[in-house]
């Protein structure tokens, strides 16, 4: 019986999250999937947090219309998702994107599904200095599980920039101008994958880019926009 009992041990997940036991194919137990950060209402443009009897947009997005269609995030930039995407940035683990793209995966299917997904891409520089794009590594296991093709190669960041996180939303936008170039045909639909969404400015500008090159809709797919 203890051999049995210890054999079926073999096929238990370990939560990514409070390292208990998971019974099922999945790497986040009930009791944390409950917990996590899900968005409750949000603008239908940005995914901004909006309060229950608000309008579908937000202030922002009514007065200065952004050039994406539709993002839609996952959960909101909180604990303990964010801990989890500073750990796979900054720590070098990229291993919890695809038990992220796991839990993502239905609720992006439930999306308009677009002709091809492209990451938002980094300066060559800066890929080198992490090793790995996250929104690339991202792509690649949502275009997998939704059988969705990835087109990592049409759109290129030809600059580095600062860190954005250090700048307000208006020198964010100065910062991304015209650091963002396409690269061959652009499919009519497409969806921009990026792990998190700040202020939308990254996001703004590659959508502008795709759809100057011939894009007619640009949405955005994100683990975590923040609240
Ligand atoms: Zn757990
Ligand atoms: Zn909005």
């Amino acid at each position: 019986m203890t051999f049995l009992y210890e054999n079926c041990c073999l096929f238990y997940k370990q939560c990514i999250f409070c390292h208990g036991r998971c019974y099922s194919a999945e790497s986040i137990c009930p009791g944390c999937r409950v917990d996590l950060p899900w968005p409750g209402s949000t603008c239908q443009r940005c995914a901004l947090p909006l309060s229950l009897n608000s309008p579908a947009l937000c202030a922002d997005c009514i007065k200065h219309p952004p050039s994406f269609d539709q993002v839609s995030a996952l959960l909101l930039y909180k604990f303990p998702i964010d801990h989890c995407i500073q750990r796979i940035k900054s720590r070098g683990q990229p291993g919890y994107l695809g038990h992220l793209a796991q839990l993502a995966k239905q609720h992006f299917q439930d999306q308009p599904r677009p002709d091809c997904l492209i990451p938002i891409p980094m300066h060559w520089l800066s890929q080198q200095r992490r090793g790995f794009n996250q929104s690339s590594l991202l792509a690649d296991c949502l275009g997998k599980l939704l059988n969705i093709p990835v087109h990592k190669d049409r759109l290129i960041k030809t600059t580095a920039t600062e860190q954005q996180h250090r700048l307000s939303k208006a020198a964010r936008q100065k910062n991304l101008k015209g650091v963002f170039q396409c690269r061959g045909n652009i499919s009519s639909h497409v969806v921009l994958i990026d792990d998190v969404m700040t202020t939308g400015a990254t996001l703004n500008e590659a959508s502008r880019v795709l759809k100057q090159q011939g894009a007619q809709r640009v949405d955005a797919w994100v683990l975590a926009r923040t609240p």
